[in-house]
């Protein structure tokens, strides 16, 4: 468990100029801030007693007015084979979210991928109905400091483990484009090359379809990776998955291709697969119709079962026959399978990143 103080201000709420701010009003020289900075930033430090360049006096006093993440304590489970923690954070109010780390093996990359999926919201208002988050309902917004604070503490123990976060992704808990105001302060901090300095290609934002917020993706963050999760060809069965309807499939697709259109970009439409509900052959040959043309790509997620929430994984060898038909209609497509299965960080919210082929999870049959 990491522990962090608690006090009511966060320093992850600030971006450079107003922790400048912060401690020009304190009476603080310049110089502090940018030591301050580079401990949170550059080491991550969480308390101010690991920032040991500035003096004890001032660490003392910062210890009573701020904190340095809104993260009152972090739960990290690992799972077995080392490729995935998944992290119970808890904020001042007693909510609890959680945010996954995902380690990829190099496999002739230079580096290995590491994975943050960072939770938008507490709860989610969308009742996805093989989703653990949608049954247990919406709780609050988060702020821009409670994702940067999951981002900051994941960062931590990738650091501690000798490399770096590679990619984020916005596929947590939560509907981000429902809180786009904080989601684009924390995208800002994340990109600004100022600030964390992150690629934005390297960052995706996952939605159910919220038009409104797909629009504004678009136009201010055209290099960040845009993911929908389609999990259906046509609007009567999409409204049985997703019962908060925003749009309809047209509708999305239409919003897609004017995103592609100004960003120049690929989109990602991600596809839960559940055994006799949406992966017949029909719906393969529907999706491939309904996505012929576009610059995108599929990525079809086998059903991981949660407890209480109807809907079984389909067989491997459905869920290959689902991908080789959008194969052969020409869409760019790939599976993938949960990681950290034994500490459910399969739990259907905190999902893999946009990697490429995975081998899949034993199966019901
Ligand atoms: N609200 C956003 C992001 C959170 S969910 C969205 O809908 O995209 C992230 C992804 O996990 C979505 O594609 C979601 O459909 C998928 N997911 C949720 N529950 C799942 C489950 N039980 N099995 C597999 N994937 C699941």
């Amino acid at each position: 468990m990491i522990q962090t103080n608690k006090a009511s201000v966060s320093l992850l709420d600030m971006d450079r100029s107003a922790l400048a701010q912060q401690l020009k009003d304190l009476g603080e020289p310049s110089y502090r801030s940018k030591q301050i900075w580079d401990a949170i930033y550059l080491r991550y430090a969480t308390t101010f007693t690991e920032i040991t360049d500035i003096p004890n006096s001032l660490r003392k006093n910062l210890e009573t007015r701020l904190q340095i993440s809104p993260i009152e304590n972090v739960m990290i489970q690992t799972s077995a084979d080392q490729s995935t923690s998944k992290c119970l954070m808890k904020l001042h109010d007693g909510e609890v979210i959680e945010t996954v780390l995902m380690r990829y093996d190099p496999l002739g990359r230079k580096q290995a991928r590491k994975t943050i999926c960072v939770s938008s919201q507490a709860g989610c208002a969308m009742k996805c109905s093989f989703c653990a988050t949608g049954t247990q309902g919406y709780r609050r917004q988060l702020t821009s400091g409670e994702m940067l604070g999951q981002i900051h503490a994941m960062a931590k123990l990738a650091f501690q483990e000798g490399s770096p976060i590679t990619n984020i992704v916005f596929m947590g808990m939560g509907e981000p484009l429902a809180n786009y105001g904080e989601l684009h302060k924390t995208l800002t901090r994340i990109t600004d090359a100022t600030d964390m300095a992150f690629s934005p290609r390297r960052v995706t934002v996952s939605t159910v379809g919220i038009l409104s917020g797909i629009r504004k993706l678009t136009l201010e963050h055209p290099t960040i990776n845009l993911a929908v999760s389609l999990h259906a060809p046509t609007d009567k069965l999409r409204q049985q998955l997703i019962p908060v309807q925003t749009a309809s499939i047209s509708e999305i697709i239409a919003t897609v291709r004017e995103h592609i259109e100004i960003t120049k970009r690929r989109v990602s439409f991600e596809y839960v697969l559940i055994a006799g509900i949406n992966d017949l052959p029909k719906h393969a040959t529907e999706l491939a119709t309904l996505l012929r043309g576009l610059r995108c790509q599929v990525n079809l997620i086998p059903l991981n079962p949660v407890d209480g929430v109807k809907g079984k994984r389909p067989s491997r060898r459905r869920t290959l026959a689902f991908e080789s038909m959008l194969e052969s209609a020409g869409i760019s497509v790939t599976v993938r399978a949960e990681k950290g299965a034994d500490i459910s960080a399969a739990c259907g919210q905190l999902r893999g990143d946009l990697l490429g082929p995975r081998p899949l999870l034993p199966t019901d049959n």
